[in-house]
């Protein structure tokens, strides 16, 4: 989609600070990090949230949950990490390409807020 940020990204349009990269999934820094690591995993191909991917392709979206835990800066965090998929606007979805967060390093409360 032209006009996606994340579409942009994956397309090299806007630069990012990736970490993982498969042919089918991205994993990058977010750029307003809430936890010492943040990262943002995606489908390199568009889908607005995680309901739709998984609608859409159940397999894909199996392989986005298994690159996102094998990234090394998360499999190797031993101590715990928090995925989160942020869906519509009362679930705090600002873009509107399927992300993950992956968030680790500090201790993460509950309920999120
Ligand atoms: P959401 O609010 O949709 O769950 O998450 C969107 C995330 O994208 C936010 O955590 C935000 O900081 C991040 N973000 C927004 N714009 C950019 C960008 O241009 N580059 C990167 N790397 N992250 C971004
Ligand atoms: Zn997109």
């Amino acid at each position: 989609m032209s006009d996606c940020l994340f579409c942009s990204i994956v397309a090299g349009d806007i630069p990012a600070d990736k970490v993982a990269e498969t042919d089918e999934v991205l994993v990058f820094r977010d750029i307003d990090p809430k936890a010492p690591s943040h990262l943002l995993a995606i489908p390199k191909e568009h889908y607005v949230n995680v309901a739709e991917l998984s609608e859409a392709d159940a397999d894909l979206a199996g392989r986005l949950l298994a690159t996102l835990t094998s990234v090394s800066e998360i499999s190797g965090n031993t101590e715990g990490y928090r995925v989160v998929f942020n869906t519509g606007q009362l679930g705090g979805q600002t873009v509107d390409h399927v992300h993950a967060h992956l968030l680790a390093g500090r201790q993460m409360t509950w309920p999120p807020g």
